[in-house]
């Protein structure tokens, strides 16, 4: 039995984010002071080193990505989203914005275009949500089927860097060398 349905079956809390950590190195995070690609401070041994602990921000208790909040409802469709360190991503719904935005790992930065994520943000694009990803220092905004198309075949950040376009988030440069969010 795994770890988690070990869990599960005795009772005990399932760690259905096993070793990731992207969403503790990729995001800028205000509480913490934690710019975007600066892993958090608190990881340790590839976890939250203060879970459960008081001084752990609301806004990290309150996420969860897409993949984790499908397995804690436990719908039908659970098995659907890969866990983020196979996919190289993971992914919210923003309401407010209207938006579904993703974050890409930098180490495994195509991966997600051979997943199923690929055709699930089409689906979500279809229901009038657009797209915004986070991608290696780029910002993309996707409002169209053509363009999501596009990013599908062929790898637009390595274009733009090949450009030699500046990148939209400058801490990438910064910090890039130092993102390992996939224990
Ligand atoms: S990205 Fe998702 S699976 Fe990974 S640590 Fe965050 S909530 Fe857990
Ligand atoms: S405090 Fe814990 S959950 Fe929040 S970003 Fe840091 S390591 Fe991740």
């Amino acid at each position: 039995m795994g770890e988690a349905r070990r869990r599960k079956a005795s009772g005990e809390p399932v760690s259905w984010c096993r070793t990731c950590t992207l969403c503790c190195v990729l995001p800028e995070i205000l509480s913490l002071d934690k710019p975007m690609y600066k892993p958090c401070r608190h990881i340790a041994r590839s976890r939250c080193g203060i879970y459960g602990q008081p001084e752990r921000p609301d806004a990290c208790s309150a996420y969860a990505c897409a993949y984790l909040q499908a397995r804690m409802n436990g719908g039908s469709g659970r098995n659907r989203i890969p866990h983020p360190l196979e996919a190289g991503a993971y992914f919210h719904i923003d309401q407010q914005e209207n938006a579904v935005v993703m974050f890409v790992d930098p180490a495994k930065a195509e991966r997600w275009k051979t997943t199923q994520i690929a055709e699930i943000l089409r689906t979500l694009m279809a229901r009038g949500l657009h797209l915004v990803i986070l991608d290696r220092g780029r910002r993309m905004v996707v409002k169209s089927e053509f363009v999501y198309d596009e990013i599908l075949k062929r790898d637009m950040i390595a274009f733009a860097d090949a450009e030699g376009r500046p990148k939209d988030i400058a801490e990438y440069d910064i910090y890039a060398s130092g993102v390992q969010a996939s224990g």
